[in-house]
């Protein structure tokens, strides 16, 4: 993770201007290539700078599932009744909670869910209108992340025939058609941004916002870096910030959550791209407030996951690298994927076993979790029941040692694990070099052997083996006194036996700066930063996964920061 500090603003104006632009886009993700082709087809001259080498963002590695609604012409054709009006309440519903008791929407900022809602149906209508293929059904609840349970919202954008990201191969012309991913939604507007002349800069990085003063005044502009030189580009009208969150920056993360220290290295997304926290960190530098930061810590939806794979370092469950990918020598190993987590046990830094291994994550509110679903009745939180999904707290837990975080954990098995889950236990399934994956003929001998950047204290032989020897008696009597794991399956006894990499992944950011309806980004006055634009996971107040909020975000700020005058000094404006 990229956590080089944003540069302190130096002076408030810069010696010399490389570029001039009407709107200038940092991010050619969810958020940025919707700005700027709505930008540029309202007349304006757009720039979008990506600090990656390729466009996409983490929406490119995505599963493409959209929950777009307020009453689309699909919700139409298959004659379900959204609009505006039922979207806004669904997403402002204070009585809706979760398992582990805590709400999805009650801190939602009404103004920004209200602009949603609106925008809602017009930036689904325009997506298909620039390229996305959906696939073709009625919406559903399929991928859907806190996205309000009146009706079904979620589309699937068609895979189609672009490379995907993830293999670097087109997916089986069978399920082209069929088969969501985001490469179906990035690859279709990139065609389109270009179509419409938005210039796209690639690894070109942005590290500071220009304004006119720290606190006052228009931004003027950024300043970007890349492998060739560093520029200065100005914006006549607009700055839209479309960065993509901050939960890959390990001492932003943490002023929600302190336990989120740097092991927790395997954001979900990476390494196609990181979520740093560049253009939260930069567009504070020049004033701008944080909003909605309760939506961060909340217990549901994906801002934390358990891994899908164990073995390599980006685990996240819905992601595998394969060895085709662009990304795959940073990637390293593609993971062994668990079938059934009666297979491995979960231990600490220490050794010591810490929750029933098929414990899940936290859940996400949907389309029919609650049931029955009254819009606003007190009997919703009643009818759910308080059933805590506890394992990533316990995972997070810590060792007692006055640290913050949890440590690694590690999935320890044997070769008889190896065999019933048809694991390849070698690179490049996992990543042994780096430090994700060991293995020993003895479970003290593994022990000794689980050296790497993350495990600050040895694991005692000892407790290992306690811990094995515990665990294979529970399996013996068929209970698991000391986590209630149901039934347990398998003794771990035959060697060699296996540590991999198992820590739970950093995924979503749904608390960042402060927007208002027409995505402006507010100061800590309350006040509008002039000619200054955000969206996506890089904004707060919206407590949702993903897709939806990012694009429609871009949407309504594209058209913003072009119907908007000149920024002063540049003519129009007082
Ligand atoms: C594996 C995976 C699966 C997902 N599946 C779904 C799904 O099915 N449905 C759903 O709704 N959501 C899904 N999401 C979430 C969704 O992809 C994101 O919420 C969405 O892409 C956020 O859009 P964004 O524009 O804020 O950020 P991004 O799409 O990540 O775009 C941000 C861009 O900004 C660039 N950038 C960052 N900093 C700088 C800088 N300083 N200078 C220049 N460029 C910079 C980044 O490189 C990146 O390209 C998924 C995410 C992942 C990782």
């Amino acid at each position: 993770m990229n956590d080089a500090p944003i540069a302190p603003q130096k002076s408030w104006e810069p010696s010399h201007w490389d570029r001039e632009t009407d709107i200038v886009v940092i991010g050619a993700g969810a958020t940025g290539l919707p700005a700027a082709i709505v930008a540029r087809e309202a007349g304006a001259s757009v720039i979008v700078v990506e600090a990656e080498p390729d466009i996409g963002g983490h929406a490119i590695t995505s599963g493409g599932n959209v929950p777009l609604g307020g009453g689309t012409s699909v919700q139409k054709l298959y004659g379900i009744e959204d609009s505006p009006d039922l979207l806004f309440r669904d997403l402002t519903d204070w009585s809706v909670v979760g398992p582990n008791g805590f709400p999805d929407y009650r801190y939602n900022d009404r103004e920004i869910i209200r602009a949603f809602a609106d925008n809602s149906a017009p930036a689904f209508e325009w997506l298909v209108a620039h390229g996305v293929v959906f696939v073709d059904k009625a919406p559903d609840a399929l991928g859907g992340n806190s996205v309000g349970n009146s009706v079904p919202r979620e589309m699937h954008c068609a895979v189609m025939d672009w490379p995907t990201v993830q293999t670097g191969k087109p997916a089986d012309p069978s399920l082209q058609k069929t088969r969501s991913s985001g490469n179906g939604l990035m690859r279709p507007l990139e065609v389109a941004a270009r179509r419409a002349g938005v210039e796209i800069l690639l690894r070109h990085r942005m590290t500071q916002i220009y304004r006119q003063t720290p606190n006052c005044g228009p931004v003027l502009g950024i300043a970007v870096r890349n492998p060739g030189a560093d520029l200065n580009i100005r914006a006549r009208k607009a700055v839209i910030i479309g960065t993509g969150g901050s939960t890959g920056n390990v001492n932003f993360r943490r002023m929600f959550d302190p336990r989120l220290t740097e092991e927790y290295c395997g954001l979900a997304g990476m390494p196609w791209s990181d979520q740093d926290a560049s253009g939260e960190l930069a567009a504070m530098a020049v004033g701008a407030s944080l909003w909605g930061l309760y939506n961060q810590t909340g217990e549901f939806g994906a801002n934390l996951t358990k891994p899908g794979t164990i073995g390599c370092q980006y685990n996240y469950r819905n992601l595998r690298w394969m060895p085709g990918s662009a990304v795959f020598e940073r990637a390293r190993a593609t993971g062994l994927p668990v079938a059934d987590w009666q297979d491995l046990i979960l231990v600490n830094m220490l050794g010591k076993r810490f929750y029933d291994e098929t414990g899940g994550q936290y859940i996400a509110n949907n389309y029919n979790s609650v049931d029955p679903y009254v819009q606003g009745s007190y009997l919703n939180a009643k009818n759910f029941k308080y059933a805590p999904n506890n394992f990533l707290n316990a995972a997070m837990a810590g060792i007692d040692d006055g640290h913050n975080g949890g440590g690694p954990i590690w999935a320890i098995f044997d070769a008889d694990a190896v065999a019933r889950e048809a694991w390849e236990p070698t690179p490049p399934h996992v990543d042994r070099a780096a430090g994700f994956f060991f293995s020993a003929g003895s479970l003290a001998d593994l022990a000794e052997t689980i050296v790497m950047q993350y495990q600050r204290v040895p694991m005692p032989p000892k407790s290992l083996a306690e811990t094995v020897a515990r665990y294979n008696s529970f399996v013996d009597s068929g209970v698991d006194e000391d986590f209630g794991k149901p039934r347990p399956l398998h003794r771990i006894a035959n060697p060699p036996f296996y540590a991999a990499w198992g820590t739970p992944v950093v995924h979503d950011t749904r608390a960042g700066l402060r927007i208002n309806a027409r995505c402006q980004v507010i100061d800590m006055n309350g006040a509008v930063i002039p000619g200054l634009y955000c969206g996506g996971e890089s904004a707060g107040g919206f407590s949702q996964h993903g897709l939806a909020r990012a694009a429609c975000q871009g949407y309504i700020a594209g058209k913003a920061a072009a119907e908007a005058p000149p920024l002063q000094g540049f003519g129009d404006q007082p």
